[in-house]
């Protein structure tokens, strides 16, 4: 069985890398450690780069905002550092509570339109959960919908929440979606919707899904219902192992956070925040402050985060002997972090990895 390799798939060439090879022959790439478990599972991926060989140099920046003007502000070399590379392999980020700050993860998002966060899941041979061949890839839209922030009151116990659905954006994330397929080897794209109830929001993401799928012949096209997938998929994954899904944000957020439920947890699901100009690789799970500081953190996520960056930059040699070596190291079970059920440091997995490279 080929297990999983470049399951983590590279993104479509339309994604533009326009990275710059530095007289040294690497690749410059911002790295965000982030906070809580960030910087130990960064320093993980640093390892085994450094021992793969792979051709990249680290720009390490802190996205910790600064007081600029009266505003909680991310430091402007943090964006220019992205700005100039092109990609970032990013760490958690802790969000905070309260008024008067801003949520980086949006900030990012924003600043650099990343319009689509894709989010593959695949069964990790080794990790036993209730099904073994869950290989799914789903594309989120990530600049609108129930997440465009628009909210009011509109008189006292009355709060108005806006879905922000474009053309534009809508066809933009289809049309990736379609390349996704191509370039992954997948037959199908599955817009998954509830045009059923939002006639007109869903209803235009939908039209915006069937004109782009007129571009490409070669990839099948057809619509599901949210409600339907969900229910099929955790009755059955199989039959969405030949697909693209692709849904407006709210939507994806939650079904990929179900997906990561069938393979095992956020431990393991890597995503990709893919825009015109730069993109941003990062895990999809939180900075876990119970366990931060502790070398019990399991660094999986960020390295096939990582991988689906290197696939980014058309380094696939080198994002196949890691893929390898750390699919490997869980299949054998002998140095897996606590969260698999094993005993190992995040340094003695990191190592037990670098030993399979
Ligand atoms: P979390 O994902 O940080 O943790 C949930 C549980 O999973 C915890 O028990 C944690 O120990 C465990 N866990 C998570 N990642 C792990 C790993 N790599 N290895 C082993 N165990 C792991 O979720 P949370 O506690 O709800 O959020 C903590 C903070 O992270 C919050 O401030 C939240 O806003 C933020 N957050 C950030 C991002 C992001 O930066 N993209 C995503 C989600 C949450």
């Amino acid at each position: 069985r080929s297990y999983a390799i470049r399951q983590y798939a590279s993104a479509p060439p339309t994604a533009g890398f326009a990275g710059r090879k530095g007289s040294n022959g690497k690749y410059t790439v911002t790295l965000i450690p982030g906070d809580g478990i960030g910087p130990e599972i960064s320093q993980s991926i640093k390892d085994i780069y450094a021992a793969a060989e792979v051709p990249i140099q680290w720009e390490e920046v802190s996205v910790t905002p600064i007081l600029k003007g009266g505003k909680t502000v991310i430091p402007d070399n943090a964006i220019q550092s992205v700005k100039r590379n092109t990609v970032a392999l990013k760490g958690p980020l802790a969000t905070p509570i309260g008024k008067g700050h801003v949520s980086l993860n949006l900030t990012l998002r924003r600043t650099f339109n990343l319009f689509a966060n894709v989010r593959p899941c695949v069964s990790i041979k080794g990790f036993k959960t209730p099904y073994d061949d869950v290989n799914t890839v789903l594309i989120r839209e990530n600049t609108e919908g129930e997440y465009s922030g628009i909210e009011h009151e509109i008189v006292d116990g009355v709060v108005q929440s806006i879905k922000l659905i474009t053309w534009d954006a809508s066809e933009r994330v289809a049309r990736y979606a379609f390349h996704y397929a191509e370039a992954s080897g997948r037959k199908r794209v599955t817009a998954v919707h509830k045009a059923n109830i939002m006639k007109m929001s869903d209803g235009m993401f939908l039209s915006a899904c069937r004109e782009v799928s007129k571009e490409f012949p070669n990839v099948k096209y057809d619509e599901d219902l949210l409600d339907r997938v969900c229910l099929q998929i955790v009755t059955n994954p199989k039959p969405f192992s030949d697909r693209v899904m692709v849904m407006p944000n709210l939507y994806g957020d939650i079904l990929s956070d179900m997906c990561a439920g069938l393979i095992g947890g956020l431990g393991l699901t890597p995503s990709g925040n893919i825009g015109r100009d730069a993109s941003i690789f990062e895990a999809v799970h939180g900075s876990a402050p119970d366990i931060a500081g502790k070398g019990l953190a399991n660094p999986t996520a960020l390295l096939l985060s990582s991988l689906m960056m290197l696939r980014h930059m058309h380094l696939y040699e080198h994002a196949d002997k890691i893929e390898q070596a750390a699919l490997n190291t869980i299949a054998e079970g002998k140095t897996i972090t606590g969260d698999l059920g094993g005993k190992a440091s995040t340094s003695e997995y990191t190592a037990a990895i670098i030993e399979k490279l």
